[in-house]
């Protein structure tokens, strides 16, 4: 409804005909620099939605002259679409600062890769590469064979291939062997991973019947033996990566789960293979740098295993990938099925992965040259000659409402990999000042900390913010105390 007044009215529909048009707003100088650097249909469609707000804002009376005015005038105009377009074009996958001690955050992306990963990554998508031309012969080649020679000689198996993850490792191995078949697992093992992954979940979508063996805290070689029929398609085992089970416990060995499979074989129409689904699957043993030990893929494949899975971007430090390695005429018959058409991985991968496996070859230099595993192993000192340079920074930026101090506190490897295990680390401990109000000054410090340039990620617990310094290297060092100045806080009343 429009005014009946004859006067310019000084509130609701009436003031519609003060709102100037898009065509106007966009021949004026400050919006055609705009459309300069974002192009013409961004601006214009940014600006009509902008006029549009503001009409409807006339239109509910929410607005006097005055106000429409100054909403309207050409530099608030040019300076709300500047805004809008900077929002939509600033990148949503960003680097972040992971100070959430949990080195392998699944989250945060995983592994970190070495440079000479990085370096392979760029020169692949800026280059032609022969991901699938065969350089000797100028046929077609097998992406595979890219790194089939290192996966065998890092871990002793006839023949590998790779695939985008490990859970995709496991539905492509289950539907290539087991499909309308059975497959023997402990129900000590039916794992779920993060992010809904779970063993008989992915078994039914592979096609396959599980077949339950033993209870949740014991299992006995008699229970695996004793369910082989000629349905049997394999005997699997899962690495409980992500939680331990203890007290009064059985499980048996892969060696052992192995015997029985080779055992039964013999008489077996197509014979019954045992795979190991790793997880996180090291090549290397932790142990050597005062780790935990984990048992690698080189162990598995030794104590008899056919095939076994395992991630490229947990302990291995890669990629995204998922591992398949074990007998050649199983891999073989993994490599027909329609599924690894559709899971396979990419040149990015495939160039990162490379590299990464190669630094394996020379486990002396590991701990320096895989990013991952020099996490693992920063000396605690280190941490904490970090923590007393930062600690006078950080309290001068965070001011009168938090305390700061340092404090020894834990890592965790992350990723399901040694879920029991933690690596004393040291970092810094932030409490808010007052009592009263803690917990909103804690939630305020966490988003705060997220806003800043490069947003910070730490853990909360016991009424503190915990940074913990093993991820931040030194050469990251700089960029965290120089946006320290960008902190929002304390909250604003
Ligand atoms: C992590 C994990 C998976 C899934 O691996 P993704 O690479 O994340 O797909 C499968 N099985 C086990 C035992 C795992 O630990």
């Amino acid at each position: 409804m429009s005014s009946s007044s004859t006067e310019s009215p000084s509130r609701g529909p009436g003031l519609l005909a003060k709102l100037p048009s898009v065509d106007r707003v966009l021949a004026k100088p400050p919006l055609r620099t705009l459309s300069a650097q974002y192009g013409l249909g961004q601006v214009t469609a940014t600006l009509r939605a902008v006029l549009d707000g503001l009409r409807a804002q006339v239109q509910a009376g929410a607005l006097t002259a005055e106000q429409l005015d100054t909403h309207a005038s050409t530099e608030t105009l040019a300076g709300t679409v500047a805004h809008r377009l900077e929002a939509k074009f600033a990148p949503r996958l960003r680097a972040v600062f992971n100070l959430s001690g949990t080195v392998l955050h699944t989250n945060l992306g995983r592994a970190l890769l070495p440079d000479d990963a990085v370096q392979a990554v760029v020169r692949t998508l800026t280059a032609p590469a022969n991901l699938e031309f065969d350089l000797a012969t100028g046929g077609r080649g097998d992406r595979d064979d890219l790194v089939d020679e290192l996966l065998r000689e890092l871990t002793g198996a006839e023949a590998a291939t790779v695939i985008n993850n490990n859970a995709a490792a496991v539905l492509l191995t289950l539907n290539a062997l087991a499909a309308r078949k059975e497959v023997i697992v402990s129900r000590g093992e039916l794992v779920e991973i993060g992010g809904a992954f779970r063993i008989p979940d992915i078994m039914k979508r592979a096609g396959a019947t599980l077949v339950e063996v033993g209870t949740t805290n014991r299992t006995h070689a008699k229970d695996y033996a004793e369910a082989i029929t000629p349905r049997t398609a394999l005997l699997m085992k899962v690495h409980t990566s992500n939680y331990a089970v203890t007290g009064f416990t059985k499980s048996v060995s892969e060696s052992e789960v192995a015997h029985i499979a080779h055992a039964a074989s013999a008489a077996h129409p197509q014979g019954v293979p045992l795979v190991v689904d790793l997880g996180s699957g090291t090549l290397v043993d932790l142990s050597r740098w005062g780790l935990p030990h984990e048992p690698t893929v080189h162990e598995t494949i030794a104590a008899g295993a056919d095939l076994v899975t395992f991630s490229g971007d947990k302990l291995l430090g890669g990629p995204q990938a998922g591992l398949i390695v074990g007998r050649k005429d199983l891999i073989a018959k993994i490599k027909k099925n329609p599924l690894k058409r559709a899971l396979r991985v990419g040149k990015l991968t495939l160039a990162a992965l490379e590299p990464v496996l190669r630094l394996y070859l020379t486990p002396e230099r590991l701990a320096e040259r895989l990013t991952t595993l020099r996490l693992f192993t920063r000396p605690q000192a280190q941490m904490r000659a970090q923590a007393e340079t930062l600690m006078p920074l950080l309290q001068a930026a965070l001011g009168a409402a938090y305390t700061v101090d340092t404090a020894p506190m834990f890592s965790q490897i992350g990723s399901g990999a040694l879920p029991s295990d933690t690596l004393p680390s040291h970092g810094l401990r932030i409490q808010p000042a007052q009592a009263k109000g803690a917990g909103r000054a804690l939630a305020h410090l966490e988003s705060a900390l997220r806003e800043l340039p490069r947003p910070v990620i730490g853990r909360v617990a016991d009424h503190a913010l915990w940074l913990d310094l093993r991820c931040l290297e030194t050469q990251d060092e700089a960029d965290f105390i120089a946006q320290l100045a960008h902190l929002q806080t304390p909250p604003k009343a």
